[in-house]
């Protein structure tokens, strides 16, 4: 891990110029990373957290670009070129472009722009897609929403112009929940002069909103000239492209349209990756038959409330005879009574607490900051609904009506307990297990003793009729 993190923070300098190369390898050394500076491309490059590429003046931007890109597949690349060849470079797989005249905090703030962007192999995956000059999906559903913050830039002839259907919105509208389909391609926000801490905290509230729900629209701030100095400030924040209002100011330009296309890529190409990253963590977490959490996802949770100040209380649930059903009536109608419980406990548990499928017939529902009274409560509540109702499986000549009955051991913990997950756990088990003896259908506490060890308190529930 700490191998990546240093990897990371490495850059590839590559400037043509010797006066420019020695400044900018000073300011990026004096921001902390590693620098490689070359003249030209050098054979290869490896593991670099960055390549930072000066396009040499006088074209070919986009081939030179290209064949930077190329090379350094896996890294991040940022180029230096002048805003009209900015389009030129972003088409050619720049993830960021920076003036050669920029501020060194500018420089900087692209360099850590561009370290955020979607990871190598993704963007490298949609390089084709994003070298087609109108791909489906760019073609049909460019969408820009405005705010105009003061009397911020009326953008909106610079936005139709580079291809987008503009609507004005404002700032609260923008923020009030709207259902992830009605989101446009792009959010623009200007500024009026004077209104950029607006502007900032609107960017970081939007990019908050983002990362809690990955969406498919880039969010670029127009500033006025006058305010350029907050360019990189909005970067760092979380403004997917920074542009002057006079770029958008009425032509549109070739080289403004391009930098509105590759920020949206980029935030496709984010809000992708995003997902998929809430999709795999949510794999990890959850037991795939029931749609309940797992033991990875629950034994940190009852460390958590063990450590903390409220107590609680663990139930640990274990299905009656249930290798007789699979026996009987086969697995897919021992699958449906697992699914069934797993739907009762679920329901049992809501927003409060957290039910886990620990493995097999075996389920755990965790209440933090509940009192035992409540614990053993739910736990009877729970086995009255199991047995209660009939379940419906699918049996080896069709549908069939079940009969489960389940044992149920309840450890509950007061604040600061002394042992850890699995102590408490076992305690449950105990419990559990002596449920089991005593016939099965019954729930059993086990009652936290001095010093925090659990001891039976042989509390039975009732069996239910
Ligand atoms: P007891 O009342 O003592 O708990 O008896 P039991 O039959 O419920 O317990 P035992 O541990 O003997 O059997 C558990 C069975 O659960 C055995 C195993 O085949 C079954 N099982 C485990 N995981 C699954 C699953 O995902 N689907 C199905 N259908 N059965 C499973
Ligand atoms: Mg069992
Ligand atoms: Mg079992």
């Amino acid at each position: 891990m700490g191998k990546g993190k240093q990897m990371r923070r490495r850059i590839v300098l590559i400037e043509h110029n010797m006066t420019e190369r020695l400044a900018n390898k000073t300011r990026l050394a004096a921001a902390g990373y590693a620098v490689d500076a070359y003249e030209r491309p050098p054979a290869r490059i490896e593991g670099a957290g960055l390549v930072v590429f000066a396009a040499p003046r006088g074209g070919a931007v986009a081939q030179r670009c290209g064949a930077v890109r190329a090379l350094a597949a896996q890294s991040p690349l940022l180029v230096i070129a002048p805003p009209d060849a900015a389009g030129e470079a972003y088409l050619s797989g720049a993830d960021q472009v920076v003036a050669p005249d920029a501020p060194p905090a500018l420089l900087l703030a692209r360099c850590r722009a561009a370290m955020s962007s979607p990871r190598p192999a993704e963007a490298a995956r949609q390089a084709a897609g994003f070298a087609e000059p109108a791909a489906a999906g760019f073609a049909h559903r460019r969408c820009a929403a405005l705010v105009r913050i003061g009397a911020g830039g009326d953008v909106r002839a610079g936005l139709a112009a580079a291809g987008y259907h503009v609507r004005l919105m404002s700032a609260g509208d923008l923020l009030a929940a709207t259902p992830r389909e009605e989101w446009p391609d792009l959010i623009a926000l200007a500024a009026a002069p004077g209104e950029a801490d607006r502007l900032i905290a609107l960017v970081a509230a939007l990019r908050q909103q983002m990362n809690e729900a990955p969406r498919s629209c880039a969010i670029v701030a127009v500033l006025p000239r006058c305010a350029a100095d907050h360019e990189a400030v909005l970067l760092d924040v979380g403004a997917g492209e920074v542009l002057f209002d006079d770029q958008l100011g009425g032509d549109g330009g070739s080289a403004t349209s391009l930098r509105l296309r590759a920020a949206q890529r980029r935030a496709q190409l984010i809000a992708r990756q995003h997902a998929r990253a809430l999709e795999e963590q949510q794999l990890a977490t959850q037991d795939p038959l029931t749609g309940l959490y797992n033991r990875r996802y629950l034994m940190p949770r009852l460390e958590a409330a063990l450590y903390g100040s409220a107590g609680g209380a663990v139930l640990v649930l274990d299905l009656d005879r249930f290798k007789a059903i699979n026996d009987r009536h086969g697995h897919a109608a021992g699958d449906a009574v697992l699914q069934e419980v797993g739907a009762i406990l679920s329901a049992a548990a809501g927003a409060a607490f957290d039910a886990a499928r620990m493995g097999g017939e075996e389920f755990v529902l965790l209440m933090p900051a509940a009192a035992e009274a409540e614990a053993v409560a739910l736990a009877e509540h729970i086995r009255a609904r199991i047995c209660g109702r009939p379940i419906t499986v699918p049996g080896l000549s069709g549908n069939m009506q079940l009969r489960v009955t389940a044992s149920v051991g309840v450890a509950a913990f007061g604040p600061g307990h002394a042992g850890d997950a699995a102590s408490v756990l076992a305690a449950a088990d105990r419990a559990l297990i002596k449920a089991k003896r005593a016939g099965r259908n019954l729930v059993l506490l086990a009652r936290e003793g001095p010093a925090g060890r659990h001891v039976m308190a042989g509390t039975v529930a009732p069996i239910c009729a």
